[in-house]
């Protein structure tokens, strides 16, 4: 079947368009059409075989049930057993608008329409084009999102056409739509009334004209394995193509941890994207960047979000890491479905930057010709499961010094050379996301730490003595300038033993990280 798009202007509606496609639902075709949420794939609600069409078209299972859209409100008496007073209220303050309500049905609803069941989902959508098709299709169009079952919701005619051009009649195309995600259901046939999928008008705005409003758990909760009350909620939905994980946490650890994953992700050639937000698109040296965004505005995220999604899936990327939003207003919308593209794979920052998958280990000590270049020489010499670009500096270094001669002694006597080193100064270039600086002792931290305060979020600076959770006398490894060489013996052994646990740690966290998707 040929797909027939015509556009149409909010401003200067043609009646002959509406006029059109309102007949080809009529007769029981398939008509996509914008709505103030998403596009809609209509088909006459009351026309069971007209449903079933909408099923196959998108390749949607069957028991998950469509929506009803009616375009005023005496149409709802016409199909349910009952209207609530508070249904009336919410639809009163509500309607026309981004809110689905679930009644009992009564028999001019078709089952084919509501999935088997009893209940049938009823919105009456603000959008003019949406209204003015419902009237002319005959007042009932069910109409779920006009995507493939799965993908990423459509919220623009070309959307539609990417998914369906060919298994449905026609596409009313008037630009994109105003909200980006799906409608608030609220279910009308409980005591109270509950939110099983959140949306635009959200819990507050429901509360502040009916009273209390539970929430299906299953609907907001990332970690819930419960079969929610929408029956398609449980579907994984609004998927993208590639992988995608959520990271969750304060938006500085987010980044960090975002840093991480991708630079880890690029390391071993696998491409990675990252939604950000214009507050963050600045922060990333890896991967492809899409802008979502502003997290000062939660409208703006929804409104882009599946198109962003949709825009990946053209992206050669397997991976794609999205920074986490406040769960306010829409927020709550958009988290519950970016938890649902996710499918569930969702990781705390502060897991990923505490599990830290470095690709270079910096020590740092004073003059950086002794301590330092030891510690280096025996973590190179030992049995790591990662390849690490193993290296020191110093924090004064005024010329390249060569390693110091006791220090040379000391390491030959265990077949180790530092006959070719030359000291090199700390500099600016050596903090970011991918470097363990590990300093010798407590003073050299903090002096790194308040001299380069600006780069903290990118930078991971600690002694090597906290790091590998040494406390005590032991966690400082200090110099030995000046002292004996049986001194600067002691002070090669208490580093190879630091350099040992070192080994264990790292060896430990590079098992670990190795799942599938960190
Ligand atoms: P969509 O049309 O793609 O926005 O999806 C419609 C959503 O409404 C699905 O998650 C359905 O499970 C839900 N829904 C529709 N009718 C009912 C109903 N009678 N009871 C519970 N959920 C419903
Ligand atoms: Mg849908």
């Amino acid at each position: 079947m040929e797909t027939i798009i015509k556009k149409i202007d909010r401003n200067k509606i043609d009646e002959d368009v509406i006029e059109e496609a309102g007949y080809i639902l009529h007769e029981g075709g398939l008509v996509a059409f914008p709505t103030e949420t998403v596009y809609g794939l209509g088909a006459n609600a009351l026309d069971e075989y007209a449903a079933g069409r909408t099923y196959a078209a998108k390749g949607r299972p069957s028991d998950n049930p469509l929506i009803v859209h009616i375009s005023h409100f005496g149409a709802l008496e016409r199909i349910v057993k009952e209207i609530p007073e508070k249904a009336v209220k919410l639809a009163d303050r509500f309607w026309p608008g981004p809110l689905t309500m679930i009644f009992e049905k009564n028999e001019l609803v078709p089952y084919g329409t509501t999935g088997g069941l009893d209940t049938v989902a009823v919105r009456m959508p603000s959008d003019i084009i949406a209204q003015k098709l419902i009237t002319s299709a005959g007042g009932y169009v069910s109409a779920p999102s006009a995507n493939t079952s799965g993908r990423p919701s459509p919220t623009t005619a070309q959307h539609v056409m990417d998914d369906l051009a060919g298994k449905i009649d026609m596409v009313v195309d008037a630009g994109s739509v105003d909200i980006g995600v799906e409608s608030t259901i609220v279910d009308m046939t409980e005591e109270p009334p509950m939110i099983l999928r959140p949306g635009a008008v959200t819990k507050e705005m429901l509360e502040e004209v009916i009273g209390e409003v539970a929430v299906d758990r299953a609907a907001i909760l990332e970690d819930s394995k419960r079969a929610p009350k929408a029956p398609g909620m449980k579907y994984r939905h609004y998927a993208p193509k590639a992988q995608l994980i959520l990271v969750q946490g304060e938006e500085k650890e987010v980044v960090r941890a975002i840093r991480q994953l991708t630079g880890a992700k690029e390391k071993k050639g696998f491409k990675t994207g990252i939604i950000t937000t214009s507050e963050t698109a600045n922060a990333y040296p890896f991967g492809i960047l899409k802008n979502v965004g502003t997290k000062k505005n939660e409208s703006s995220i929804a409104k882009n979000l599946y198109r962003v999604l949709r825009e990946f899936d053209e992206e050669d990327v397997q991976y794609i890491y999205c920074e986490s939003f406040a769960r306010e207003g829409i927020g709550e919308a958009v988290m519950n479905r970016l938890v649902k593209a996710a499918g569930h794979r969702i990781v705390r920052a502060k897991q990923i930057t505490d599990l830290q998958s470095y690709m270079r280990i910096l020590f740092v000590s004073d003059s950086g010709n002794c301590r330092g270049p030891m510690a280096a020489a025996q973590l190179k010499k030992k049995e790591l499961l990662r390849a690490y670009d193993i290296d020191s500096r110093g924090m004064i270094v005024l010329f390249p010094e060569p390693a110091n001669q006791k220090a040379e002694a000391v390491s030959m006597s265990h077949k180790i050379t530092l006959q070719d080193f030359v000291a090199k100064p700390f500099t600016e270039e050596d903090l970011d996301g991918d470097t363990l600086v590990l300093t010798m002792e407590e003073s050299q931290k903090e002096k790194l730490k308040s001299d380069y305060a600006d780069l903290e979020a990118v930078s991971d600076i600690r002694t090597l003595g906290e790091y590998i959770g040494e406390t005590g006398e032991n966690a400082q490894v200090k110099s030995a300038y000046g002292q004996p060489l049986a001194k600067y013996g002691e002070v090669f052994e208490q580093l190879d033993v630091m350099t040992d646990k070192l080994v264990e740690k790292l060896n430990k966290e590079a098992k670990e990280y190795d799942s599938d998707w960190m």
